[in-house]
């Protein structure tokens, strides 16, 4: 048995705060990561004094004082408001779907002709039940907003045509009729000032832990099993069991980033690419994320793929064979009373950031309550 009360298996957000909160508390930590870096998808990393979102664009955002209260203590964050715009072969419009895409799209003025044009727009499906994401799109923001913003972008994240995909993927589609182009309805926003690396650094800096990049606990899982009385493992929950059940499905992405010897490529942060012929998804220009003056820029395409072994596994697809599997393999890890699963892929979902902080600092509470007297 070593010294530690607690091996954390990924240096992410949710390992992180997990080993700060129980650090704090007096517990003893080794914390281990697989890449060669801490801060999970966080990443950043300073290129020509420009902070890179090396897993790609990170925009901190919650509505939950006590998360951002939380996340103060870590960073500064300046006040960068996040409004994408969209690219339709060559023709700029605002998103979200709000009044200055609809002027732009339709040269509405008003919400009220804003909302008589969707709805006529809609009346196309004539009222029947939307049975793939085309007609759920259409049923929920008429024909103009599909064709344009919806088809081609979507199209290239799933790698299949919108008609045959589940309508499930899109349950609602934000519609807002003020001219607002905050991408987020949420009362705080921002990035930190320095990068995301800093501040999981500060959560880390800590006497108690002990942090080792390069390492991956299946080179020695029998060997951590035996050694750490309590495991926090935020790794993919069907790797732990061997993939035993079968294999849950991602979707994964990949990133080409260039250096551009011009101070301002593209004049906002994140250009999504709405058409299907181009390629990539989106261009994210890393710079304006932090009101950057430097002199160079750099930009980085977002690519969609299929995810593949080997490939970091971004987006779980949460359909229903997947969503059963998972809860088979979460029936085991339940089992598994010395591992603690958290985190986006041991919980194989979806979190922002604000939600995986408020699952660590759950997880670590109730796990403090319990284990208190025993460690
Ligand atoms: C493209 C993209 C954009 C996003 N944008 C936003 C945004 O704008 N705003 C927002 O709030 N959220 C955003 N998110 C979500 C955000 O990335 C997550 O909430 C957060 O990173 C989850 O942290 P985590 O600790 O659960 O997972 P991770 O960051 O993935 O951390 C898990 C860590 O475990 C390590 N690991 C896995 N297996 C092993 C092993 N066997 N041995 C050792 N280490 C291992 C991994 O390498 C990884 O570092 C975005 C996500 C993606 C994919």
């Amino acid at each position: 048995m070593t010294q530690y009360d607690y091996l954390i298996v990924g240096a992410g957000l949710f390992g992180s705060v997990f080993a700060h909160e129980a650090a704090k508390a007096g517990k003893r930590l080794k914390v281990i990561e697989k890449r060669e870096h801490i801060a999970g998808n966080i990443y950043t990393e300073e290129v020509e004094g420009i902070q890179v979102h090396k897993y790609g664009a990170h925009i901190f955002h919650t509505s939950d004082p006590k998360i951002w209260d939380y996340v103060q203590q870590f960073a500064e964050f300046n006040h960068y408001v996040n409004s994408p715009i969209a690219n339709y072969k060559g023709e700029i419009y605002n998103l979200p779907f709000n009044m200055n895409t609809f002027n732009k799209l339709w040269g509405v003025v008003t919400p009220e002709q804003a909302q008589a044009k969707i709805e006529e727009q809609k009346q196309v499906l004539k009222g029947k039940k939307p049975e793939n994401l085309e007609e759920q799109a259409i049923s929920l923001v008429g024909t103009d907003i599909y064709e344009k913003l919806i088809k081609g972008y979507t199209q290239k994240q799933w790698g299949q045509a919108c008609d045959q995909l589940p309508a499930f993927i899109i349950r609602r589609l934000p519609v807002r009729l003020t001219y607002d182009n905050n991408y987020f309805n949420d009362k705080y926003q921002g990035i930190p000032i320095g990068g995301y690396t800093a501040m999981v650094e500060k959560m880390l800096d800590h006497e108690l832990i002990d942090v080792e990049t390069g390492v991956d606990f299946f080179a020695n899982k029998e060997h951590y099993l035996a050694d750490f009385p309590r495991i926090v493992y935020t790794g993919m929950i069907d790797e732990y069991f061997d993939y035993c059940l079968g294999e849950l499905e991602y979707r994964s992405l990949r990133f080409e980033s260039e250096v551009l010897d011009t101070d301002n490529y593209q004049g906002n942060a994140v250009v999504n690419y709405t058409d299907a012929e181009t390629p990539y998804t989106r261009v994210i220009e890393h710079k304006h994320f932090d009101f950057g003056r430097q002199a160079k820029t750099i930009i980085t395409k977002e690519y969609s793929k299929q995810w593949e072994p080997g490939d970091e596994p971004y987006y779980p697809v949460n359909n229903d064979r997947n969503n059963e599997l998972y809860k088979q393999y979460a029936e085991m890890a339940a089992q598994t009373n010395q591992v603690i699963f958290g985190g986006r892929l041991g919980h194989y979902r979806y979190y922002d950031m604000h939600q995986v902080i408020a699952a660590a600092l759950q997880c670590v509470r109730k796990e403090l309550d319990n284990h208190s007297s025993g460690i």
